[in-house]
C-alpha cells in the first residue's frame, strides 16, 4: 500500500507526526519513506510493506497529513505507475527536466578516443543547440584484446571541453562502483563544469551489487539500458533494485534485443515498447537506435535505417535519444560502423521535430475525440 502524503509536507508539523505514529503502530506493517523531488513541489510517499490486506483505506485516507492511498502490486514498487495516471514522473537534473513528457538528445561519442574528436563534436552539438552528450570513457568490450576506453585518462579534458561549450549532462557508462569515484574526483577537480548521468550497460543490467551500489548514491541520475536477453519485466526490476536503495532518479533505455532473427539489424528493435514503460512505470525512456540497427545502411527511400529507428520510438513518445556520431567513423575505437556523421546532425534533429511533433498532433487527435 502506498500512502502519499500532501505536497510539501513539514516533517516536523504536528499532522505529519499524528500520521506517522499511527501508521508505525500498524500491525506486522513495515513502512518505508520515499521523499519525490517534482518540478514544482516535494512529495512523501509511505511505503507500507506486509499484510497490508486487512488495512482498511478509509483509515489511512482520513490521518490528517494524508493526501490519498494507493493498493500497490509487488513489482516495481517505486517506480510503478500502478494504474494511477497522476503520479509524478522524473527527476531535474542540471536545470533539465527528465519526465515522461521531456525530450532529449544526446548525440555524442561511443567511445572517447582523442581530445580533437571530442572537441569537434562538441563544438557541432553546440551550433546545434544540443546540451547534452554521450561519451564512453569505461567501455565493457566482447573481447579482452579490445580497446577498453581511456578510462580516468580522458575525463580532466572531456569534463573541461563540456563547459566550453555548455554541455549540461553527459551520459557514461560505469561498470565499477570505482569509476564514480573517478567520475566525482575529477569532477570537482576541474570545478564541476557539466553534469553525469552514469549509464549501466546492457551487459550490467543485472550486476545487482553495481546497482545497489549506483542506487546508494543520489548525486547522480542514472540511464539504466534494458537487458539484451532478458524479459522486460526482469528489466524493469533491475531499475527498482535502484530505486529501493535510495535513487529513483532512473531513465530507462530500448536498446534492442539479441536474436540472430534481428540480422541485418545489430539487435531487434523494441521501441514498441516504449508506450508499455511508460504505462508500467513513471520512469522516462529512452531509444538507442545506434546500438540497436548497428549499422549505416539506408533504405531506398534515402534515409538511414537509424533514422527511420528513431522515428518510430519518437512517434510514440520515447523521451530521451542516446544517439552514436563521430567526426571520423574510419578512425573511431568503437562503432565506427554504426556513427553518424557530424554533418548529419541538423537533418536527424529536423527528423526528430517532425515526428516528434506528429506525435504530439497524434495525442492531440485523440483526446479531441473525447474516447
Ligand atoms: C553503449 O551505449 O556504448 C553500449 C555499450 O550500449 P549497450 O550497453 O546497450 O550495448
Ligand atoms: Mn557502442
Amino acid at each position: 500500500m502506498l500512502v502519499i502524503l500532501h505536497p510539501n509536507m513539514n516533517e516536523s508539523s504536528e499532522e505529519f507526526r499524528r500520521t506517522w505514529d499511527y501508521l508505525q503502530e500498524l500491525q506486522d506493517v513495515r513502512i518505508q519513506k520515499h521523499i519525490v523531488e517534482g518540478n514544482e513541489q516535494r512529495l512523501t510517499e509511505v511505503y507500507l510493506i506486509g499484510n497490508t490486506q486487512k488495512i482498511a483505506r478509509s483509515d489511512i485516507e482520513s490521518l490528517p497529513a494524508v493526501e490519498r492511498v494507493i493498493r500497490i502490486s509487488e513489482e516495481y514498487r517505486i517506480l510503478g505507475r500502478h494504474n494511477d495516471d497522476a503520479r509524478t514522473t522524473g527527476f531535474e537534473y542540471q536545470g533539465l527536466h527528465f519526465n515522461q513528457s521531456s525530450l532529449h538528445i544526446f548525440a555524442g561519442l561511443c567511445a572517447v578516443d582523442i581530445p580533437e574528436h571530442v572537441e569537434a563534436m562538441m563544438r557541432v552539438l553546440q551550433d546545434n543547440s544540443l546540451v547534452c552528450t554521450r561519451m564512453g570513457a569505461y567501455k565493457p568490450r566482447t573481447s579482452p584484446y579490445s580497446f577498453q576506453g581511456h578510462g580516468k585518462s580522458c575525463l580532466p579534458y572531456v569534463f573541461e571541453l563540456a563547459g566550453k561549450y555548455g554541455i549540461k549532462v553527459i551520459a557514461m557508462e560505469v561498470t565499477h562502483e570505482s569509476h564514480v569515484e573517478e567520475i566525482d574526483t575529477i569532477l570537482h577537480k576541474t570545478g564541476n563544469p557539466t553534469g553525469i548521468m552514469l549509464q549501466i550497460g546492457t551487459r550490467n543490467t543485472q550486476n545487482f551489487e553495481l546497482l545497489k551500489v549506483l542506487g546508494r548514491q543520489k548525486k547522480y541520475p542514472i540511464l539504466l539500458k534494458r537487458g539484451f536477453g532478458i524479459t522486460l519485466s526482469e528489466s524493469l526490476n533491475a531499475a527498482e533494485y535502484l530505486a529501493t536503495e535510495g535513487n529513483a532518479n532512473v531513465v530507462f533505455c530500448l536498446r534492442g534485443m539479441k536474436t540472430s532473427f534481428s540480422a541485418p539489424h545489430r539487435n531487434m528493435v523494441d521501441f514498441s515498447n516504449v508506450p508499455v514503460v511508460k504505462r508500467l512505470t513513471r520512469m522516462p525512456v529512452c531509444i538507442d537506435p545506434s546500438h540497436s540497427v548497428g549499422t549505416r545502411d539506408r533504405a531506398p527511400d534515402g534515409l538511414l535505417d537509424i533514422f527511420h529507428a528513431t522515428a518510430q520510438g519518437i512517434v510514440s513518445g520515447a523521451n530521451m535519444v542516446l544517439v552514436d556520431f563521430h567526426p571520423e567513423p574510419k578512425k573511431a575505437l568503437v562503432d565506427g560502423p554504426q556513427a553518424l556523421l557530424l554533418p548529419e546532425l541538423p537533418y536527424f534533429l529536423e527528423d526528430i521535430r517532425i515526428t516528434r511533433e506528429a506525435y504530439l498532433k497524434r495525442l492531440n487527435a485523440f483526446k479531441s475525440q473525447n474516447i
